[in-house]
């Protein structure tokens, strides 16, 4: 196994989240359990739990990251966020991102292309939303819709379309390069889970805001979802912007999942706090006589 040897697991798992959930460990999507909680061995209230916990880890992680880019630190994290509707992405946003100091994100959600948007090619958006360095980027659905509702409903020609999985590839490549750790989550729902959420929406008024009439006719094209998700899974997955496959039916879960995977990505920098660039000593002597 790659990585850092003899790393503590954080509590209640046996397995490491990057290990359990990584793609290439959990088999195909059409099979996955989107109840289960692979690597985890805690209940609802444990997770919970371990959320706020591990929360504030990972905030202290952020700040060292940000107090990194104050200091001409190169680094950044990105992470990716897609699911089907009503898997809870907005929910990772808010209570994952919702854990760390807002000022170091760069959330980022991507609606339907703007006119302006589908003047440029479909990277433009995405460049245009990267973190800069010292910021944890949250993308909110990303450049992969241009291979999922673009792929099942052939808004481009599959000539097209069918070549954007290497075009990802070579772009994620480069933004790794220039200093970007790439996380990229997948959240599962199942459908009997997705027709509840979608039956809770419509029940509370609250709630109507959330529901979109056209997210009923999606659900019609469930198979040709999970066929383009697992195509992108077998062509862009690898260890420079790996994916992780994470059940949505548990809310807790996803966001403790989330959460374990990102304080991973921010340890894996080995950041250090940034030295002074003045002399401390002659500071705190000019201080004490103020
Ligand atoms: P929401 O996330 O609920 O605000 O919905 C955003 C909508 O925009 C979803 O239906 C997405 O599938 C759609 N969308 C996002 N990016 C694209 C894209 N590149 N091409 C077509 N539809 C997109
Ligand atoms: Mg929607």
């Amino acid at each position: 196994m790659m990585g850092k040897p003899d790393k503590a697991l954080p509590t209640g798992w046996t397995t490491s989240p990057r290990e359990a959930l990584r793609v290439t460990n959990t088999g195909p999507i059409a099979q996955y359990d989107a109840a289960s909680t692979p690597g985890y061995t805690g209940d609802k209230q444990a997770g919970t739990a371990a959320l706020i916990e591990r929360g504030a880890h990972l905030a202290d992680l952020q700040e060292m990251l940000f107090a990194n880019g104050r200091s001409r630190g190169h680094r950044s994290v990105l992470l990716v966020v897609q699911g089907m509707d009503t898997a809870g992405k907005g929910g990772i946003v808010r209570h994952v991102g919702g854990l760390v100091d807002p000022q170091g994100l760069a959330i980022t959600g991507f609606g339907k292309p703007t006119p302006e948007e589908l003047t440029h090619d479909f990277l433009w958006r995405i460049h245009r939303a990267l973190p800069p360095a010292g910021k944890i980027g949250i993308f909110d659905r990303s450049h992969y819709e241009d291979v999922l509702p673009v792929r099942v409903h052939n808004l481009v020609p599959e000539r097209v379309w069918s070549q954007r999985y290497d075009l990802i590839t070579q772009f994620e490549r480069e933004v790794v390069a220039a200093g970007t750790t790439v996380l990229k989550v997948a959240l599962v729902v199942s459908r009997e889970k997705q027709k509840q959420r979608l039956i809770d929406r419509l029940n509370d008024p609250t709630k109507y805001w959330k529901f979109d009439p056209s997210d009923v006719e999606e659900r019609g094209f469930w198979e040709d979802y999970l066929e383009a998700y697992q195509t992108i899974f077998d062509r862009t997955d690898g260890d420079h912007a790996p994916w992780y496959l994470i059940g949505a039916d548990r809310k807790w879960f996803s966001r403790l999942a989330v959460c374990e995977l990102l304080i991973d990505a921010l340890e894996g920098l080995n950041l250090g706090w940034p030295a002074a660039t003045f002399d401390v000593e002659v500071e705190r002597a000019r201080v004490a006589a103020l």
